[in-house]
């Protein structure tokens, strides 16, 4: 059975099988509800426009990651131990919209410890950050996600372990009855995912409760030290932490999600304002340093992307104004982390320039897909052509120290050197012959077989001599 994932999309196939062809009404009726997102596609205007180039890598990524065998699903309770260790499921959202889904990406699975920034933004959006941050602090901890520990304030150190997760759990909407907190949680979260899947389960929360007795010594040792606003009910607290826990959602739904937090705030499926932008910066910023168990550290040398896992074996991936990603496998490695999850991080940033600190002008071997590399790259070669034609030394210079590619060429193949040359600015050839080692000499245009021994350049006289590489000039075409 055919699946459609949007009315247009059933739309358009049914007018196709039912008529091979449609007329312009019909096909003005099923685009006008999307025009925005069409006319993005048809003008290439969308984050990533060469999205088939883009997904074509990540499939590859995908199969390098399903021989990972390594590691198993978490034991500690017989719902996630019973998983099958084979799942593999990668779910991509962009922040505008664009989806592509490989593996099992419908088959729903508890957020366990993913739902930790999430409760933590939603608890930010409501109280202000100044508010959340009197009961927890911002730095990793440097231990186990569930160690019987606090930080020199006796504050847990961050949201992203349990006992921060705990607090912020008897922080969400603390003014309303239990009930009303769950259902505001499942709402909101529903919101995050663009009204995807979002669930409840219930046997994951039944076995959470039966074998907490850690959560429930961090509790006391929390309530001792006076870490919970003074009307929280630390069983009730610690059963609605739980109950978090066992939200479930697919890496689809999980993708929208993450997307929503790579747009700041704003669901790209839906155009739902979920949460301010201040409160998704700052939710970011400590999945930074704290979201990978103890491998938080090396996965921001590593990968340098915010990013939460849980032990239901989900890793949910930001990248920060460009798109969300939800992988899911359950087996995972000795951090806790899901190690399909994470090997698919590190390769995404092998291949795409998406690390935090990657240099975006010149980090050459990595792709950018990226519209706006692709812009950059005309406007450089608009402006390093122009440049060169004017003489105007100074600003190849200055396009030399930021690392532009001095040997950018127009449409006919064109160089700043052949240029200069023709125009007899003698500087910019000694520049960029000189200085720039990425400049070819004997680069040749488009042109350059047919005219070799008819273009001439003025300068030829003023540089005769002085380098055999300048006679490479006689036969520019110019
Ligand atoms: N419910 C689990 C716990 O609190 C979540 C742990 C996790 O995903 N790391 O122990």
């Amino acid at each position: 059975m055919q699946k459609f994932r949007t009315v247009l999309e059933r739309q358009l196939h049914d007018e196709h099988e039912l008529h091979g062809m449609m007329d312009k009404e019909t096909f003005l009726d099923c685009v006008s509800d999307n025009i925005v997102i069409i006319s993005k596609a048809l003008t290439s205007q969308f984050v990533i426009p060469e999205f088939r180039t883009f997904t074509d890598i990540i499939d590859k990524i995908f199969e390098k990651c399903v021989d990972n065998e390594e590691g198993k699903p978490a034991q500690y309770i017989p719902q996630l131990a019973r998983r099958n260790p084979k799942h593999w499921g990668v779910s991509i959202c962009t922040v505008d919209g664009q989806r592509y889904d490989l593996g099992e990406t419908n088959i729903p699975f508890c957020l366990e410890s993913v739902v930790k920034p999430l409760i933590y933004a939603l608890t930010l959006n409501d109280l202000s950050p100044d508010v959340v941050h009197r009961f927890v602090g911002q730095e990793p901890s440097g231990r186990s996600f569930n160690e019987l520990t606090l930080d020199y304030q006796n504050k847990p150190h961050n949201p992203m372990i349990n006992a921060g997760a705990i607090v912020i759990s008897s922080l969400l909407k603390k003014g309303l009855v239990i009930a009303d907190r769950f259902d505001y949680a499942m709402d909101e979260l529903k919101r995050l995912s663009g009204q995807e899947h979002v669930t409840f389960n219930n046997s994951v929360y039944l076995s959470e409760r039966a074998t907490a007795d850690r959560n429930f010594a961090l509790g006391y040792y929390m309530r001792e030290n006076k870490c919970f606003p003074p009307e929280a009910d630390l069983v009730e607290t610690l059963e609605f932490y739980f109950q978090l826990c066992s939200i479930e959602v697919t890496a689809q739904s999980g993708a929208v999600i993450a997307a929503t937090l790579a747009n700041g705030g704003i669901c790209p499926t839906t155009g739902d304002k979920v949460l301010d932008s201040e409160a998704v910066r700052n939710t970011l910023s400590l999945m930074h340093s704290c979201g990978m168990y103890d491998y938080s550290g090396h996965f921001a040398f590593k990968v340098g992307l915010p990013a939460k896992s849980g032990v239901a074996g989900g890793v949910l991936l930001v990248i920060p104004n460009l798109m969300g990603i939800f992988t899911w496998s359950p087996p995972l490695d000795q951090w806790g982390n899901s190690s399909r999850g994470v090997q698919f991080c590190e390769e995404l940033v092998a291949n795409f320039n998406f690390h935090n600190y990657d240099n975006l002008r010149h980090t050459s071997k990595k792709y950018d897909p990226r519209g706006r590399a692709v812009e950059s790259k005309a406007q450089d070669v608009v402006n390093l052509l122009f440049s060169a034609f004017n003489g105007d030394v100074t600003a190849m210079r200055r396009y030399a120290l930021l690392g532009m590619d001095m040997s950018l060429a127009d449409y006919d193949g064109r160089t700043a050197l052949h240029l200069a040359a023709a125009e007899g600015h003698e500087s910019i050839v000694r520049f960029l012959l000189e200085k720039c080692n990425d400049v070819n000499p004997h680069q040749k245009d488009t042109y350059c077989a047919t005219y070799k021994n008819h273009g001439t350049s003025q300068l030829t006289m003023m540089l005769s001599g002085s380098n055999m590489m300048m006679w490479q000039i006689f036969f520019w075409n110019i």
